[in-house]
């Protein structure tokens, strides 16, 4: 007799899910009955490789994060994905070149620059290190602050060369805001700082697109498991683990109003999904101790806009250093309703840099933000083409400034299958909570009213919300399909 399969129902089609589908059906093909639901048309999540100006360039997720132990590096180095005759997105590693300006075009003096960068990275090495009392206060943003104040308490410099410091400092908090996605340092988890890990080895891109390695994993799955555009609208479980009945112990109620019954959901949805109201129902809801950590943890905005100037010009390779008067300034100017003074838009004032995507490259590339990631997905492409060449041009140096043509950018905070960009603890939270949110319920499996053998796992978590010390990435969520697939097949080898 052939026994049953087991109907495993996947929630997104991101790296997550994929991954979690193609362990399953790799590891235990004759165990699964598998289905994969996205409400996207198209398979990667918050991974999109895209077009631009004749260049391939990243949506989203755009490095491996260290390539000593990534399974993302392995996947990539197997199917050949890492080297292309074509130019790619930061084909020659982190641009080391940009030149720090000034508002105004003036060009830093170096060693400054580089003191009060190095400065900066010692504070985050030491907390990333740990061990520090519990006075170093409970957010980076903080304990970076004082970290400049210990160090002026020594090297005290007069006011205009302080304010010009200061800005190379912002400059770096502003770069540490794309890399975390929370607006405001003051609300990031300093203690959480030391439990992230990262891989050893160099930061790369992936040549052939990062979309490659998703598709690599969805290409072993039968034809049929992946179904596109059918979106999850709610979930019904029984938490004493006996099932909505015993032939349909989890029902998925999707937008068209169909039905699904099966045994296990694997929910792979971002964090901004789950917090959001309306994101995804669960009847009943889930535990308290699940929407607390889903309500404490942080879930920012990060978008990446991409602009080409015009033929015969390269992308010049530019920090900026923003000085925080002018930024008051302009804030006193809107108060007394008067016209702005300096040009450049509020939105562009927390940019760190503009990059062009390779050494030569026409197109540039800056990250933004928070408030101002979210702003730019409100904007038309004329105002931001307008606003970042009023930048260009408030930062051109000695030469005339290159002249934008065209603009693309992401969407990550407004788009309702994600609501933001990726997740960071936040200052009320720790890293307990990652954990929480990878806990399948009912909790303690429910198995025991219902005289089943193992844990009953209705409703399993994975993304990269769900892992503690690889959260925000792309191998995080690699990490957490493989948890909860080894999880399943556990369930069912006892
Ligand atoms: C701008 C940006 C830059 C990044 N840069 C990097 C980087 O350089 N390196 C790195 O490692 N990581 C980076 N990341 C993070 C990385 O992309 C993510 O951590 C990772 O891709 C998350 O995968 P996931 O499977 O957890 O979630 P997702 O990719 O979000 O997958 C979840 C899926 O669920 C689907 N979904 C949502 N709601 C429903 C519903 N109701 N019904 C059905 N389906 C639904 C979505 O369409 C989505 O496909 C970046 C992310 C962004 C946005």
């Amino acid at each position: 007799m052939v026994a049953k399969k087991s109907r495993v129902l996947i929630v997104g089609a991101g790296m997550a899910g994929l991954t979690t589908a193609h362990r399953l059906y790799t590891t235990a093909p004759d165990l699964f009955d598998l289905t994969i639901v996205d409400a996207n048309h198209r398979i990667g999540g918050r991974i999109f490789t895209s077009e631009f100006a004749g260049d391939r360039v990243e949506m989203g997720a755009t490095w491996i994060h260290g390539i000593g132990g990534s399974p993302v590096y392995d996947i990539a180095c197997k199917i050949h994905a890492l080297d292309d005759p074509k130019p790619w997105e930061r084909m020659d590693g982190y641009p080391d070149d940009a030149v720090t300006v000034g508002e105004g075009g003036v060009v830093l003096d170096p060693a400054m620059v580089s003191s009060i960068s190095t400065l900066y990275r010692t504070l985050m090495d030491t907390a990333k290190d740990g061990g520090l009392p519990a006075s170093a206060g409970p957010s980076v943003g903080s304990f970076l602050r004082r970290g400049l104040q210990a160090y002026r308490g020594s090297n005290r410099g007069d006011v205009a060369a302080e304010a010009v410091e200061d800005a190379v400092f912002a400059m770096n908090e502003n770069t540490e805001r794309t890399y975390t996605s929370a607006d405001d340092l003051e609300k990031l988890n300093l203690a959480a700082e030391s439990e992230y890990r990262e891989f050893p080895g160099e930061q790369i891109t992936i040549a052939k697109g990062y979309s490659r390695v998703i598709e690599h994993l969805a290409s072993v799955l039968p034809a049929g498991t992946i179904r596109l555009g059918r979106k999850v609208e709610r979930i019904e479980w029984s938490p004493d683990g006996g099932g909505t009945t015993a032939e349909q112990p989890v029902k998925v109620v999707l937008e068209d109003g169909s039905e699904m019954a099966v045994d296990h959901v694997v929910v792979t949805v971002s964090l901004g999904v789950l917090k959001a109201k309306g994101g995804m129902e669960f009847n009943p809801s889930l535990p308290l101790f699940k929407r607390e950590a889903i309500g404490r943890l942080g879930f920012g905005v990060v978008n990446k806009l991409f602009v080409e100037v015009e033929e015969g010009e390269v992308m010049p390779s530019m920090e900026m250093a923003f000085e925080k008067e002018k930024k008051k300034k302009k804030e006193e100017d809107e108060e007394g309703g008067m016209r702005h003074v300096a040009k450049i838009p509020w939105w562009m004032r927390r940019t760190a840099s503009i990059c062009p995507i390779y050494n030569g490259s026409r197109v540039g590339l800056a990250w933004f933000a928070g408030k101002e990631a979210m702003e730019l997905e409100k904007l038309s492409d004329e105002e931001i083409k307008s606003g970042v060449q009023d930048t260009l041009d408030g930062f051109k140096m000695d030469r005339r400034s290159s002249v934008i043509e065209r603009v693309k950018r992401s969407g990550w905070g407004s788009d309702p299958l994600f609501r933001g960009s990726y997740s960071y603890v936040t200052v009320g939270s720790s890293g307990d909570d990652l954990d929480l949110m990878a806990e399948p319920v009912p909790v303690n499996g429910g198995g025991e009213a219902t005289g089943r053998v193992g844990p009953a796992l209705q409703i399993l978590f994975a993304g990269e919300a769900t892992h503690r010390t690889h959260y925000s990435t792309t191998h995080g969520a690699y990490f957490s399909g493989i948890r909860e697939a080894n999880r399943l097949i556990q369930r069912y080898s006892n």
